[in-house]
């Protein structure tokens, strides 16, 4: 709970914050914010992180003082973990031995902390942070507004995702009269691409199928491809949003061979379509329209396993809405 973190902030000094690995906007924006909040309390803390921030986000204030480790190997008073589903996310051994705080905002969260702050109606944990500077009184300073904002712009996919809503906008419009520049915000994170992206892209999609109905759309991204292009493993974020730009379709996947035989999944929806049970199912997780797992096998074995899995949660997504609509019609001819 809220009033447990702020108690627990007061009480005691020396912290380290942790996220999971291959942090995003909303992981780096989120610890970077309350990094900011924290020492703006004059404590004693340090981000720790089993991957070195993004490329698109090394320009955040702060981002320079992340400590990439795989092991927590200091003694804190507690360790705030940043949305993770559960404390093996952050990749860091003997994080188990600590005071773990668990700040997140997926309804799935396992209650992994001695204290566990969970708020699903956050459109990110940047908002989660902003409402934390407000119970600590912190005054959000243009560091906390810049990490902030770039959690709720990256989390809400610029403000398209179902999880927007009017709170969103009420604190961004706040930080941005703390002196944040949207524009700049923006243009630094999907603006500063490298070729080798642009490169890669072409060959990925390439390989986009979708199935019968055109409904279900998917790609493959192979070791191969990001060898030839000299792209980064970063460089796929975003790729798999293209196929979902196309009207009927309603969900997407990218399958990313990470080694051999590994692929790093990521699964898209719209609307009803739920892809976070289906992440959960191979032991990852996520939002109901945007979530990711990692899956092991041949190339058509994974394949012929996720793609009728995608095709169950639209049909059961448009189920929905016939019984829904089917009802209103009963509802209506009675009148
Ligand atoms: P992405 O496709 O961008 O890697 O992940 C989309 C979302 O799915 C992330 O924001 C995160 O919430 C969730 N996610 C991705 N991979 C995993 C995973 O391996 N485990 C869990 N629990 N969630 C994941
Ligand atoms: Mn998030």
């Amino acid at each position: 709970m809220l009033s447990q973190v702020v108690e627990l902030i007061e009480k005691k000094d020396r912290f380290a914050i942790t996220s999971h690995i291959r942090p995003d906007g909303d992981s780096l924006g989120s610890s970077l914010g309350l990094y900011w909040l924290l020492r703006a309390l004059e404590k004693d803390v340090e981000i720790i992180m089993h991957d070195a921030a993004p490329h698109a986000y090394r320009k955040l204030p702060g981002a320079d003082a992340i400590r990439v480790t795989p092991a927590v190997d200091r003694a804190y008073d507690a360790v705030f973990v940043i949305e993770c589903s559960d404390i093996d996310r952050p990749g860091l051994t003997d994080l188990e031995k600590q005071f773990v705080v668990n700040i997140d905002h997926h309804s799935t969260t396992e209650l992994f902390g001695a204290v566990n702050w969970i708020d699903p109606t956050a459109s990110a944990v940047g908002e989660m942070i902003y409402n934390l500077c407000k119970a600590t009184g912190v005054r959000v300073t243009k560091e906390i507004a810049e990490c902030v904002y770039t959690a709720l712009l990256t989390d809400t996919g610029s403000f398209h995702y179902s999880n927007t809503t009017e709170r969103t906008f009420k604190i961004a419009s706040e930080l941005i009269r703390t002196g944040v520049k949207p524009a700049k915000t923006a243009e630094a994170i999907f603006g500063s691409y490298r070729w080798p992206k642009i490169e890669l892209l072409g060959q990925v999609l390439a390989t986009a199928r979708r199935d019968e109905t055109g409904h279900v759309a998917w790609m493959r991204q192979t070791l191969e491809m990001q060898e030839q292009t000299h792209a980064s493993d970063e460089d796929a974020d975003g790729f798999v949003n293209y196929p979902l730009a196309v009207g009927e379709v309603e969900a997407a996947a990218l399958f990313k061979e990470y080694s051999a035989g590994v692929y790093r999944t990521s699964l898209r929806s719209k609307g009803d379509v739920n892809v976070a049970k289906i992440a959960e199912k191979f032991g990852g997780g996520g939002h109901r329209n945007a979530a990711g797992c990692t899956l092991k096998g041949s190339w058509d074995e994974i394949e012929q396993q996720v793609v009728p899995l995608l095709q169950d949660a639209v049909k059961r997504a448009n189920g929905l809405k016939d019984i829904t609509e089917d009802a209103l019609l009963t509802e209506g001819s009675k009148q």
